[in-house]
């Protein structure tokens, strides 16, 4: 089924850049408009149907999938005439900071020279903005960096958990720390989940992490991979149509939406190359949602927001090889040393303090 779906994804963002395409003509043109309609309109029913907490909650399988399917025709009404609008992810960036410093990292973290952790009162408020403005989160990852860097983690996570409109809360961590008895013990555990990405033997305190997580009974995924593809650095590749074209088709980031400095953004990528100087910053490529408290603001938010998702690129995925399989794979989580950057003009390693 999950390989059916990333087929039809792949199939959505494909048809979705032809038929934005101004070389191509009638009638490929209108094919590919009606098949990204159309592609559009099944991948928004999954979104309805995942993102739909009490469907979930039926015990009893049959009738868990019988209320799916008498579900189906309200999605479909839902979709056409209210526009939903449902993430399957969204990222929050608490914290620039990492305890470790890869070389390749697919959100650009070592590029960054000044790191910071984000205000807590922002986070929270972002937060807040975020189910505002966003019908249904299915994951709310908080991530950065290295989240367990803050010792705040148990109030974002749990302001998180007490959105209705969020179903699950998970925090991304790399395996190299582990976090105090009371944080954990602070931890609202209903809706939360680890996510601890295995990157060998630089997450060293993986088992020990997996054995506090058992003791608090916190579930956790643990996320492993043989290699890595490199995403290369923010810089403009002068894409011919056709690359552009296959880089995107292969970008395996284009529902890893991110909260970062109170505006949404289509992925990591886009803010990192924004701040570091490295992209044009295109106001199009992202919404700000900061303390948007106000029904006309919301409104507004949730109109830019609609569009933003339907773009079909973003000025960064012509900066980065979204994957691109002719790359050849790389080792996971090389390491440069903790205390430098990369600076993306030159590519040098340099020292940060
Ligand atoms: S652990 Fe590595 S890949 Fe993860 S955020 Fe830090 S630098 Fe990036
Ligand atoms: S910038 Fe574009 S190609 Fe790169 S990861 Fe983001 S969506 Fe994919």
């Amino acid at each position: 089924m999950s390989s059916f779906l990333n087929h039809c994804k792949r199939l959505f963002y494909k048809s979705k850049l032809m038929a934005s395409d101004k070389k191509l003509r009638f009638p490929a043109k209108l094919y590919f408009r009606i098949l990204a309609l159309f592609l559009g309109f099944l991948l928004e029913l999954e979104k309805e149907l995942r993102c739909n907490a009490f469907l979930h909650s039926i015990p009893n399988p049959f009738l868990r999938i019988a209320s799916k399917i008498a579900y189906l025709p309200v999605a479909a009404v839902r979709i056409v005439f209210f526009h939903p609008i449902n993430l399957t992810q969204l990222g929050l960036i608490v914290t620039t900071h990492c305890s470790l410093n890869c070389l390749h990292c697919c959100d650009w973290i070592p590029y960054i020279k000044e790191r910071k952790h984000f205000p807590l009162s922002d986070l929270l408020a972002d937060i807040d903005s975020a189910a505002a403005v966003v019908d249904k989160i299915y994951n709310f990852d908080i991530f950065g960096g290295e989240p367990l860097l803050r010792k705040d983690i148990s109030e974002i996570a749990n302001h998180a958990s007490a959105k209705p409109n969020i179903n699950h809360v998970r925090i991304i961590t790399n395996g190299t720390l582990l976090p105090s008895e009371s944080v954990l013990s602070a931890l609202k555990k209903d809706k939360l989940v680890f996510r601890i990405s295995d990157y060998g033997e630089y997450s060293n305190k993986i088992h020990e992490l997996k054995k506090l997580l058992d003791k608090h009974n916190i579930p956790y995924q643990v996320y492993e991979l043989s290699a890595w593809s490199d995403l290369g650095p923010p810089l403009n590749r002068k894409y011919t149509r056709e690359e552009l074209h296959r880089s995107l088709s292969h970008c395996f980031k284009r529902e890893c939406n991110d909260l970062f400095g109170g505006a949404i953004y289509p992925c990591a990528n886009v803010h990192t190359g924004i701040l570091i100087g490295a992209i044009p910053d295109n106001p199009s490529d992202y919404v700000n949602i900061r303390r948007c408290g106000t029904p006309d603001a919301i409104k507004e938010a949730r109109r830019n927001l609609r569009c933003m998702l339907k773009k079909p690129l973003y000025t960064a995925c012509c900066y980065c090889s979204g994957s691109d399989p002719d790359f050849p794979e790389i080792p996971v989580a090389e390491q440069i040393p903790l205390n430098s950057y990369i600076d993306f003009k030159s590519g040098e390693i340099k020292k940060r303090y």
